[in-house]
């Protein structure tokens, strides 16, 4: 009995020590190499991985063998190699169609649940490694987030959001009977700065990494109330104070002019849409280092599917041609005035897994090509908070690496066909 036991525990120990040195090393020959999207790409480069994350990048490409028996080689020879897109704002529990009344009756939190795990996997398999969630049923974000962080499914590393937003404005239930929306209305909907405190805490206490506030009306929500400000100055000051006691940044949702500058002024650390943004919130942006989260794909969408498809109310029809459509030009203005921008789609209003096509409307606006990049990686790192660990390939850092046939640099579409994506290691797209 005693020799068997040994004999086990050898066998496990030879199993365990074997799979870990073939799973726990990689080369890669990157043909070219942007470790850095604020620097410049070098030809002939060797990326070597290891317990997910980079421990060595050298010049020229260095014969995987040399780093040991077992590791895992990946030919990148032909390719463009730089770390994985970052999206700070997606909506991973849905995506906007003519059925979203019905599903809201008949799919149960599970279907949600299983149904935004298909989401994230798209998501990831479009070279999209980290993406910030910015408004869903709370406990399956979080559960969604978990369950993807320990390996259970495969999906980009969530930064998962508690959404805290005042009675009948947007971030509220709205468009259903009155008995649905008492029951739907969620614990965290507050009403002056003492409550959103309570609301603001509860969120965190529940697992928000980040608050999401609503400073002003939105497109979507099917209320009439317009898209100025309909958060009051102290209720937003309570939520970003609060918050930022608690360790949490706070991004708000914000269209007209004077929710844009409430919201700043308040202290938030970014402004999402910020559709109608004007020289005072220029100001503010710089003076609080806050960043602008554009989404001009949620402006496009909207506007295509107000023109071209007819489940949307006569209320939002009207907000969506409008506001979509003077996106473009006032993310031109900030961008051009020197705002920080950070990538994202707003997907879920647009499809999930084409989030790519920021990139494309950005560079319509006239972002420079490299600026786009930068604004999807070390941007996106810094906004989270996350500039040690993600954002550039460097060593010590996670290896979220994506790689493109073309240039993006070039021909920014390039980002639209991801060949190859690795995510903490793991390869998921080959
Ligand atoms: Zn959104």
């Amino acid at each position: 009995m005693k020799n068997n036991n040994k004999w086990l525990l050898t066998s496990l120990m030879t199993a365990l020590v074997s799979q870990g040195a073939l799973a726990n090393v990689s080369v890669i020959h990157a043909g070219t190499l942007l470790a850095n999207p604020a620097g410049e790409p070098l030809k002939a480069q060797t990326l070597v991985i290891e317990d997910g994350k980079i421990s060595q990048i050298r010049s020229g490409f260095i014969a995987a063998e040399s780093f040991g028996d077992n590791v895992v080689y990946i030919d990148l020879k032909n390719r463009f190699v730089m770390p994985g897109l970052m999206d700070m704002h997606v909506h991973l529990q849905g995506e906007i169609g003519p059925k979203n009344d019905s599903e809201k009756l008949r799919m149960s939190d599970a279907d949600v649940a299983m149904q935004s795990a298909y989401f994230a996997k798209k998501t990831l398999l479009a070279g999209f490694t980290t993406v910030r969630d910015l408004g869903a049923k709370p406990e399956q974000i979080y559960a969604l987030r978990d369950g993807i962080n320990k390996g259970w499914i495969d999906g980009p590393r969530i930064i998962a959001s508690g959404g805290v937003s005042v009675t009948g404005g947007h971030g509220d239930v709205d468009g259903m009977s009155p008995d649905l929306l008492d029951k739907l209305t969620t614990k965290t909907i507050c009403d002056g700065p003492y409550d959103c405190r309570r609301a603001t805490r509860r969120a965190i206490k529940f697992g928000a990494d980040v608050i999401k506030i609503t400073s002003t009306g939105g497109v979507l929500s099917d209320t009439n109330t317009g898209t100025g400000q309909q958060m009051a100055d102290d209720e937003i000051k309570e939520i970003v104070d609060t918050a930022h006691a608690l360790g949490r940044r706070v991004a708000s949702h914000a269209h007209a002019t004077e929710g844009i500058n409430a919201a700043l002024r308040a202290g938030v650390d970014s402004i999402e849409h910020g559709s109608y943004a004007d020289k005072e919130s220029i100001k503010l942006f710089k003076k609080n280092n806050a960043f602008l989260v554009p989404t001009l794909l949620a402006g496009d969408t909207v506007v295509n599917m107000a023109n071209n498809a007819d489940f949307m109310s006569e209320a939002i029809k009207a907000k969506a041609k409008r506001v979509g459509g003077d996106m473009m030009d006032n993310f031109a203005r900030a961008y051009k005035a020197g705002v920080k921008i950070a990538y994202g789609t707003d997907s879920g209003v647009s499809a999930h897994g084409i989030n790519a096509r920021e990139a494309v409307l950005m560079h319509q606006a006239g972002m420079s090509n490299k600026d786009i990049l930068i604004s999807a990686t070390i941007n996106g790192a810094e906004l989270i908070d996350m500039s040690d660990s993600l954002g550039s390939l460097e060593v010590g850092k996670y290896a979220d690496i994506i790689a493109t046939d073309i240039s993006p640099l070039e021909d920014i579409s390039a980002l639209l066909d991801v060949g190859f994506v690795m995510k903490n290691g793991q390869v998921y797209k080959q």
